[in-house]
């Protein structure tokens, strides 16, 4: 898994990328994408609950089922909303199954490796050859969980995530700046 700040810079890109596609206003459109690239670890939290914040992460909530009922709920409410579902749908589950993406490029050494990434058409795990973003060392105690993240670790694997996806950001940045550019 890359860190909250990773998650959220993939956010923030897609924000960039397409503004003004749920909300009207820029800072809860913001708020809402950071929220939606980080909700796939909302798996912590039941285990964080029963003491043991690994027991559910990277489970089935890391999942195509997941990002397509996500993607479902997301239509839905912005059905509600402003009369649209298949793009804002469309929408929620491509962020959603980005941070799964992001975690299928991280290195991780706690079994089962990998994330089950097409359940529930497939039960097994999937984990990049390659993977490009360095794992995060953590607690498998809710009591430590939090302070365990703070290592020099875990700062090195921050490091890179800011690095390629802030990256990402300024290229998508800098392509809209272009394209504006253009239409003018
Ligand atoms: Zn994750």
């Amino acid at each position: 898994m890359p860190l909250p700040i990773g998650h959220a810079l993939a956010g923030i890109a897609f924000f960039k990328a397409r503004p003004g596609m749920f909300f009207a206003s820029r800072w809860h459109e913001a708020l809402f994408l950071i929220f939606l690239a980080n909700l796939p670890d909302a798996d912590f939290l039941p285990g964080m609950v029963l003491g043991h914040p690994n027991l559910y992460h990277h489970g089935i909530f890391h999942s195509l089922g997941a990002a397509l009922a996500i993607g479902a709920a997301g239509g839905w409410f912005f059905y509600r909303k402003k009369k649209r579902f298949w793009e804002p749908a469309a929408a929620v589950f491509l962020v959603f199954y980005a941070h799964l993406l992001l975690d299928f490029f991280t290195q991780d050494f706690v079994a089962p490796y990998g994330l089950p990434l097409f359940w529930p058409f497939s039960r097994q795990y999937f984990i990049a050859a390659r993977p490009f973003f360095i794992n995060i060392t953590r607690s498998g105690e809710s009591s430590d969980f939090f302070i365990s993240l703070f290592n020099q670790h875990n700062l090195a694997a921050a490091g890179r995530e800011i690095l390629i996806l802030g990256g990402l950001l300024a290229a998508v940045m800098m392509v809209r700046r272009l394209l504006k550019k253009k239409v003018r």
